[in-house]
């Protein structure tokens, strides 16, 4: 039988049949991805192999200098992708079945061709790691990348990154820059090679988001089960959800800033946000890493707090319980973080809702030892909001100030839901 890698084939063997994609083996076996996405390795020896489908034909990488010139004719706005990994840039490892980074910003464009429809395309490796990997200073080096494009005259930012952690990073490129265009995190729930992949659905509508008016850092996202729309997400708004359904992001205290709808390509707005060329580029990327989240549980012993005070941590955000508690326990040493110029942010591990701590005679102590209300923040907002505070050098009451003002976004007036 004539196949060859990416061909479609139907195999049946011993009574049962398998179909999927030819992947490479180093064995003597044909190996197959189905559509579960399990592969199967089968012995040819017997069986009767059909082609279904022969592969598609590669497309020309669009960002290549002559495809480049023919996308300047066609007056399309300028986006640069910049790819920092995740699933949205992987593919499947064939050595080790595993999903891992490998796809540069090119790739990307190769497996969405559609994009360059939308803008002029341009990419960026910034990254090639899975979003657990990242570092408070590689968020400092993204918003640098994506302040230089923006200088080098791209009217759209697109940032390809992994969904674990894609929340922290929208979140601090949200204090880190002010810009007078989009900038537009995406990423994927389900690798490319799947058939219910969402990269290119995602990767579509956020190359919309990239060109539109809305000049927020944003998180572009599916926002159902279905293949209908794209919810457009404040980047201190939103968080991961679900582990793998492709509408695991959802804005948490606020409604998503609009839509994408997928069929129409076309952008609603139901909440405000800065429009285009309102702010000149601004960066400030400088935060103070040493700072951390610690979960309250009952019976957690204090002592975890002595522990980041002693060990020279400037900041503390604690995700307490219900309106922002912690038992009585901790709070002689939330008065020793406080007094010892440490910080204290206090926030919900409800998340949704907002931190109240006048309430009860907890929180009133909470508030005495000088813990700061984080108001209706998710808390690992708080804490990169706190980082970012520290890093502007300011002072316990400015910290204050600033943790119960919203700057980004990341405080609603009126919590809803
Ligand atoms: N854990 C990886 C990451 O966050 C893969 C998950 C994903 O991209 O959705 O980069």
């Amino acid at each position: 039988m004539d196949f060859e890698l990416g061909d479609r084939i139907r195999i049946e063997k011993d009574g049962n049949v398998y179909e999927g994609i030819v992947m490479p083996t180093t064995t003597n076996h044909v190996v197959v991805k189905m559509n579960s996405g399990y592969n199967a390795g089968i012995d040819p020896e017997g069986a009767t192999i059909t082609l279904l489908e022969k592969a598609r034909p590669k497309q020309p990488k669009a960002s290549s200098k002559k495809e480049k010139e023919a996308k300047q004719g066609k007056k399309l706005p300028n986006v640069t992708i910049l790819s920092t990994g995740g699933t949205i840039a992987s593919k499947v490892d064939y050595r080790t079945g595993a999903v891992t980074a490998q796809f540069s910003a090119d790739d990307i464009v190769e497996a969405i061709p559609e994009i360059t429809e939308i803008a002029n395309i341009s990419g960026r490796v910034v990254y090639n790691i899975l979003s657990e990997n990242m570092k408070t200073e590689y968020w400092a080096e993204l918003a640098r990348a994506v302040a230089e494009e923006i200088e080098n005259g791209a009217d759209g930012i697109i940032v390809a990154h992994g969904t674990d952690t894609m929340m922290y990073s929208a979140a601090a490129l949200s204090f880190m820059l002010k810009a007078p265009v989009p900038i537009v995190f995406v990423g994927s729930q389900r690798s490319a090679d799947r058939p219910s992949s969402d990269n290119a659905m995602n990767a579509i509508c956020a190359t919309k988001v990239a060109v539109s008016d809305i000049a927020e850092v944003c998180v572009v996202m599916h926002d159902s089960t279905c293949d209908d729309r794209c919810a457009i997400h404040y980047g201190t708004k939103v968080r991961k959800m679900h582990t793998s359904r492709r509408d695991a992001f959802q804005s948490i205290n606020s409604d998503p800033i609009g839509y994408v709808d997928y069929s129409t390509k076309k952008i609603e707005t139901i909440l405000p946000y800065t429009k285009r060329d309102t702010h000149k580029l601004e960066l400030n990327a400088t935060l103070e890493p040493k700072c951390t989240l610690v979960k309250f549980v009952p019976g957690a012993d204090p002592e975890i707090l002595n522990y980041y005070i002693d060990s020279g941590y400037k900041g503390i955000v604690i995700e307490g319980t219900g309106l922002g508690h912690v038992s009585t326990e901790w709070i002689p040493n939330i008065k020793r973080a406080t007094e010892a110029g440490i910080p204290v942010v206090m926030t919900s591990q409800c998340l949704n809702g907002r931190v109240c701590d006048r309430v009860y005679d907890t929180g009133r102590d909470i508030l005495k030892a000088g813990a700061i209300e984080g108001e209706d923040m998710l808390p690992e907002v708080a804490l990169v909001k706190l980082m970012w505070a520290l890093g502007q050098g300011s002072d316990m009451s400015e910290i204050a100030e600033l943790m119960s003002t919203s700057v980004e976004n990341e405080i609603t007036e009126c919590t809803l839901k």
